[in-house]
């Protein structure tokens, strides 16, 4: 007899074990289940026998109901090696097979690494591997039965002609002229899509149904493949340049490692560790060429926002056709169809957010993380991996390796560089093209309001743009802004009062006029003078674009040489919801002559104009009060990335920082280009506090629409997991105290924590896995793990 596991599909918040079920010997001991509504046969089989695979849908009995799951592994049941706890006379079978296999023993492997590691369901780590909105479901019909709902995601055909058997027996008859137009159409070109000959002579259906019936005609349908939004990646092969630059003497130490590395096919970690400019993309070009030679893929991540059909573009016209592109502002009939054309395995380089990790890409040499650091790399919901960590496992099983890349290194991977021999580093200190870093110059602007301006532009910044806009080139503002958490900052000092046992900035609540710790739940009035000057101009951060926007189109309208026709793109959440929008402006920007990107943090990556000639940040302070241990590590990241956006062509660039902080080592460190003096500064303090990378932390996080009801819960929690880590944690771990989140109310749903920690390396799940696991349900309110979060907001 043999035995499948079978993941249940069913969203569930506790942690689901997979089920044992019996594979039917034979067809014939399939229980009847009503296979779809239209089709009789799984989407993409034609009606073939599906067999009992790892990766494939079944549909399984579930006390009476029916449910579809996902298969995990296939064993033969041997005499007494039931699986712990399964007794296999009380068994029961399979009852249908609704698909082909979604993923392989690899991914059933990785998706049990993923749900242990992250402790997460089961199930939502599985369902990674299934094309979107193409797995078949379970419903039952009016009458009772239960039946199999095709899934809406299907493959997309065209209906062509073709000449039939009596072709060219064919007479053109008076009254007939359309079936006449639909011969000639196929004397000429030799086939035609019906569509096209629509635009063409009108409505032809029913003279091709006349001609088919008398053989002059064959219908065929034929796969058609939804193009992916852009042009690049139309049908149309794209013919691969050779015209690739010649390696600077950095570029190609790189790529030499990243060659060994994958080579050597030990799961080992390379950092491409390279100024913005300094020809990262051109090092993971030629290493994929190397491990595509030697017969293997590759699968490149890349930040979410900036898979522009630039960077799509740039990998296309090196691999050509090769190429297939996974993304979320696809439509799920897009996303499908890239899917199988990398499941043909005709696909032989995967550019993708980083749910490309889990297409059914085979025989992966390399894994790029192309800007690393990006808190994007982790996903904000269950299951809550960091795409990081998941290519680094893969890389060891499958025998890769993994390239990082970044002008600004996650602190922990420059930890593992230094601690873990698996990893590499290859440093790119110089532009490709040889031209200088810009310049940067922090602008204090406490002093500025000391001076009595109240202009959120300092007179420097004004100035630059004057001269740049009148001299017909482009800047680039960003404006700093986290939109949520509001911190008091004295105007004519700086200063941002603090909690003194945790090191992040206290948050203002309106409600009360208090100031908060999320991290500890301190709490205290909110001081009316500020206590290091004493001065009354206490301010709560927090402006929008859209203010800045206005403030500045003002200003360029009464400058000398720039006025009204210079246009300013604004780029933040609200214009580029729309599917496009965000090209749209680029394209706008990049067509225009003077003009200024005025945009949130999504301006900071990847964009690449040569006429940027002034980079200015508005607001340097408001990630580095985010109360948050990354905070300062964020915002020496943002300076140095936005920095990077100027002058990388002929002209030279410049950037102004705006702060109040003008002493702030990360602002001060980053204007430098220093990062070393950012590192001896921030390390201490993450080893004092006992932050990652010195510490291992999750998040507990509990979360429900009854304020009183979450409060309650998240005590309970706390006590729970502080029981979990007695039994099973160790020296060294702690637990802090539930406390409402930053964002403490999000969507209407009230957010409470609990951190957790343990010293480095520990394996964090050891303890939560079984807190999770004999926690009981609650009806209202949700409770997940977030381990190694990018943030605890
Ligand atoms: P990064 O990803 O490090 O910011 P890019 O790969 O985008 O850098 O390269 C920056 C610019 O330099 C691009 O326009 C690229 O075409 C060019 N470039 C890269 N490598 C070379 C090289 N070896 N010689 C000349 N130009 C190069
Ligand atoms: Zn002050
Ligand atoms: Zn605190």
């Amino acid at each position: 007899m043999r035995l499948a596991s079978v993941v249940l599909d069913i969203p569930t918040q506790a942690l689901d074990a997979p089920y044992t079920y019996i594979v039917p010997e034979s067809d014939a001991a399939y229980a009847p289940v009503t296979l779809f509504d239209e089709v009789d046969a799984a989407p993409g089989t034609d009606g073939e026998e599906l067999a009992v695979e790892v990766g494939c849908a079944v549909v399984v009995p579930l006390g009476s109901r029916k449910v579809v799951g996902f298969v995990l592994d296939v064993r033969d049941l041997d005499e007494g090696n039931a699986p712990d706890g399964v007794d296999p006379a009380r068994l029961r079978p399979i009852d249908a097979v609704a698909s082909k296999p979604y993923f392989n023993e690899e991914g059933a492997a990785c998706a049990r690494w993923i749900a242990d590691r992250y402790i997460a369901p089961l199930s939502a780590c599985v369902r990674l591997f299934t094309p979107p909105g193409a797995v078949p479901k379970m419903t039952r019909s009016p009458y009772g039965a239960w039946q199999l709902v095709a899934p809406e995601t299907q493959e997309a055909d065209d209906r062509w002609i073709v000449p039939g058997p009596a072709f060219d027996d064919f007479q053109p008859r008076k009254n007939a002229a359309k079936q006449d137009a639909v011969v000639s159409a196929l004397k000429s070109g030799g086939e035609a899509k019906v569509v096209e000959l629509t635009a063409q002579v009108g409505a032809v259906s029913g003279a091709i149904a006349a001609l088919e019936k008398k053989g002059v005609v064959t219908i065929e349908h034929r796969r058609r493949m939804r193009s992916v939004g852009d042009a690049a990646a139309s049908a149309a092969p794209v013919r691969p340049s050779a015209s690739a630059p010649k390696l600077t003497d950095d570029q190609a130490r790189a790529v030499e490692l990243v060659v060994q590395a994958s080579r050597r096919g030990k799961g080992e970690a390379v950092l491409v560790d390279g100024v913005t400019g300094s020809g990262k993309t051109e090092v993971y070009l030629r290493a994929i060429e190397d491990v595509l030679a030697h017969g293997r893929t590759a699968c490149v991540l890349v930040p979410e926002i900036s898979l522009t059909p630039q960077t799509v573009g740039r990998f296309r016209r090196r691999f050509g056709d090769k190429v297939a592109v996974i993304h979320s502002r696809m439509s799920p009939g897009e996303r499908y169809d890239q899917w199988d054309f990398i499941k043909s395995g005709l696909a032989r380089v995967v550019v993708g957010a980083r749910s490309a990790l889990f297409t059914p890409l085979e025989n992966v040499g390399l894994y790029v993380i192309d800007e690393e650091h990006e808190g994007s790399y982790k996903q904000d919901s269950a299951p809550r991996y960091h795409a990081r960590d998941v290519a680094l496992w893969m890389a060891a099983r499958n025998g890769a390796a993994v390239v990082l890349g970044s002008a600004t290194p996650s602190i922990e991977t420059l930890h593992a560089c230094a601690k873990d021999p698996r990893f590499h580093r290859a440093l790119l200190p110089r532009r490709a093209n040889g031209r200088p870093m810009p310049d940067v110059q922090v602008v204090d602007m406490a002093k500025e309001f000391g001076s009595g301006s109240r202009s959120m532009f300092s007179l420097a910044l004004k100035r630059a743009l004057e001269e740049e806009l009148s001299a017909g080139r482009k800047a680039v503002l960003m404006l700093n802004q986290r939109g949520f958490a509001k911190f008091l900052l004295c105007r004519e000092c700086g200063f941002v009062p603090e909690c003194p046992s945790c090191s992040t900035s206290l948050t203002y609540h309106e409600r009360g006029a208090e100031l908060a710790c999320h991290h500890c739940g301190r709490r205290e009035p909110a001081p009316g003078r500020c206590p290091e000057c004493g001065s009354p101009y206490l301010k709560k951060f927090g402006a929008g674009t859209q203010r800045v926007e206005s403030e500045l189109r003002g200003l360029l309208d009464e400058m000398e040489g720039v006025g009204p026709d210079v246009p300013i793109i604004r780029m933040d959440a609200d214009t580029t919801s729309r599917k496009g929008a965000h090209q749209q402006l680029l394209e706008t920007f990049a067509a225009a002559d003077a003009a200024v990107l005025l945009g949130t943090q999504m301006i900071a990556k990847g964009l690449d104009f040569d006429d940027v000639t002034l980079v200015g940040v508005i607001n340097a302070d408001t990630t580095l009060h985010i109360p948050d241990y990354r905070a300062s590590e964020r915002t020496f990241s943002l300076v140095e990335q936005v920095a990077g956006r100027a002058g990388r062509a002929e002209l030279p660039g410049r950037v102004l920082v705006q702060t109040y902080e003008g002493d702030s080592v990360p602002i001060r460190a980053a204007a430098a280009y220093d990062r070393a003096a950012f590192l001896k500064d921030e390390l201490p303090k993450r080893k004092l506090l006992r932050y990652p990378p010195y510490a291992a932390m999750a998040n507990v996080l509990v979360w429900g629409k009854n304020e009183s009801e979450v409060a309650a819960e998240a005590e309970a929690v706390q006590k729970a997991v502080q029981t979990s880590v007695r039994d099973f944690g160790g020296d060294g771990w702690s637990v802090l105290p539930a406390v409402p989140c930053v964002l403490a109310k999000l969507r209407n749903t009230y957010r409470w924590h609990v951190v957790v920690r343990a010293p480095a390396g520990e394996d964090l799940s050891r303890a939560l896995l079984p807190f999770m696991r004999r926690r009981r349900a609650h009806p209202s309110v949700s409770v997940a793990v977030d381990v190694d979060p990018f943030d605890v907001l």
